[in-house]
């Protein structure tokens, strides 16, 4: 299937989820997840119209910025090593990961300008998963004050991976009322305007339950590697 045609389908069923929530799709965007697909296929991802494309490892995902030119807006999906942010930044203009101290502070150390994070919760508790502890990023936040070059801009999560999607939603329910908390604060360094959730499997639900950026890899661009 082209990119094109994997992405009419994905936008109907994005309208749709819209639809049941009484939400505006226009507040949905599409992050194209490339880590699967070769230089040529996220090539066809920006020429079908996606602008933003996402990549989870350091040294792929600078090789395919310098091949695609930078084009578009590009995510940093990934957990990110401290030492390795420098080769990041001035590239990816989001990092979804944001999810230990030691990382923001390098991210300010490392930054020129103005750096759109999301915090990272590990909402489903997971030993497997990376993020902070649910109970934890109300202070975690708190403390990026101390960082005037990061910019929170929202909260990212990883559903468990389910059979049933509708398992998810307790997981992006709970990252939207902890958004909710964050908003409350009225800190101007953490607007917290955005979740990004939902994948593949999932994304319709995380759309119901608030997501503005959902990461699509398999069902958008396929998994070719
Ligand atoms: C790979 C990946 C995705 C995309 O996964 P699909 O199920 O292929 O859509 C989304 N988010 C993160 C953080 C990923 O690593």
């Amino acid at each position: 299937m082209t990119v094109k045609a994997n992405l009419a389908t994905i936008q109907q069923d994005i309208e749709l989820a819209c639809q049941r929530v009484r939400r505006d799709a226009s507040s949905v965007k599409i992050v194209a997840v490339t880590k699967y697909v070769s230089d040529e296929r996220a090539l066809e991802a920006l020429e079908a119209g996606i602008t933003h494309i996402g990549e989870n490892r350091v040294e792929e995902g600078n090789r395919k910025w310098n091949v695609l030119e930078g084009k578009g807006t590009w995510h940093f999906i990934g957990t990110l090593q401290s030492r390795k942010v420098k080769e990041v930044i001035g590239k990816f203009d989001y990092i979804h990961s944001l999810d230990r101290l030691s990382l923001a502070k390098e991210i300010q150390k490392r930054a020129s300008k103005k750096v759109k994070c999301f915090i990272q919760v590990n909402v489903s508790g997971e030993d497997t998963k990376h993020g902070i502890s649910p109970t934890e990023v109300i202070n975690f936040i708190k403390t990026i004050e101390k960082f005037p070059l990061i910019e929170v801009v929202g909260l990212m999560t990883m559903a468990p991976y389910v059979e049933n999607p509708e398992e998810t939603r307790q997981y992006f329910r709970k990252l939207k009322h902890i958004q909710k908390d964050v908003q409350a604060l009225q800190l101007s360094f953490a607007p917290c305007m955005e979740l990004s959730m939902g994948m593949s499997n999932d994304f319709h639900i995380a759309i119901e339950e608030g997501a503005t950026f959902i990461r699509l890899g398999t069902s958008l661009v396929g998994k070719e590697i």
